[in-house]
């Protein structure tokens, strides 16, 4: 069974009321490929969730961009899996370099929370990479086994997992990875699963790149064997997004 493109929005905190109804209209006014060869997910910040929910086409999902780590209660600030639920919202993306880095959000912690946002139904975009200093290290294969491994040893499945091999040092850079960086990696992620998972595991699982996609660089990358679509910051606020989208044509043609 081929792995299904898979091309994620992730609007980070950005946006007014304003913005997000020119967003939305722009994707409800693109020509997209057939929901038979791309998945498309667009995160806006929570407060936008149920706007873009109810105004966006039904066949672009909407993904949260983080959630609590267990059961709602007296969390101040935090929004529970189980919300996200409630309010019919399938995916949130969990492990983002930047809640990494300035939440402090260990492995574990993400190990975790990808458990739980699973056991609540929801579908989970779980992010791993290396920062520049453990790539020039040569630790990179190391770095990310190690984030993946975390949330291997806390989930039994990986059906409603993608994994978003983002490079910390080509997010919001402009420095994108090369075709050949991103493939050697998601080739190394997805060996990690045949040895460490299962054969199964490692032919399905969607192992998609984030870090300075454009619209220039897209269909490059889709062109990579193992590289199943994108998770896309800067470009996913802008027409361009339309573009990257159709990059899973790539695949359709190879
Ligand atoms: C991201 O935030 O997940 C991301 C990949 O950002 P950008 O595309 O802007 O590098």
């Amino acid at each position: 069974m081929g792995r299904k493109f898979f091309v994620g929005g992730n609007w980070k905190c950005n946006g007014t009321t304003e913005d997000v109804k020119k967003i939305v209209s722009t994707l409800n006014a693109g020509e997209l490929p057939s929901t038979d060869i791309v998945e498309v997910v667009v995160s806006p910040p929570f407060v936008f969730l149920s706007q873009v929910k109810s105004e966006l086409r039904p066949e672009i999902q909407v993904a949260a961009q983080n959630c609590w780590v267990k059961k709602g209660g007296a969390f101040t600030g935090e929004v529970s899996a189980e919300m996200l639920a409630n309010l019919g919202v399938p995916w949130v993306i969990l492990g983002h370099s930047e809640r990494r880095a300035l939440l402090n959000e260990t492995n574990e912690f993400v190990g975790d929370k990808v458990a739980y946002a699973l056991s609540q139904g929801l579908k989970v975009i779980a992010c791993v990479g290396e920062t520049l200093e453990q790539r020039e290290a040569g630790t990179t294969m190391e770095v990310v086994a190690a984030q993946t491994k975390a949330i291997a040893d806390k989930i039994s499945s990986w059906d409603n997992v993608v994994l978003a091999y983002e490079p910390v040092w080509a997010i919001g850079t402009g420095k994108v990875a090369s075709p050949a960086q991103a493939q050697e990696v998601h080739a190394g992620l997805r060996k990690w699963f045949e040895e460490k998972i299962s054969a199964e595991v490692a032919a399905k699982t969607r192992i998609i790149y984030g870090g300075s996609v454009s619209g220039s660089n897209c269909r490059e990358l889709a062109g990579q064997t193992d590289v199943d679509g994108f998770l896309v910051g800067g470009a996913s606020l802008k027409p361009e997004f339309i573009d990257i989208i159709k990059a899973a044509e790539v695949k359709k043609c190879a």
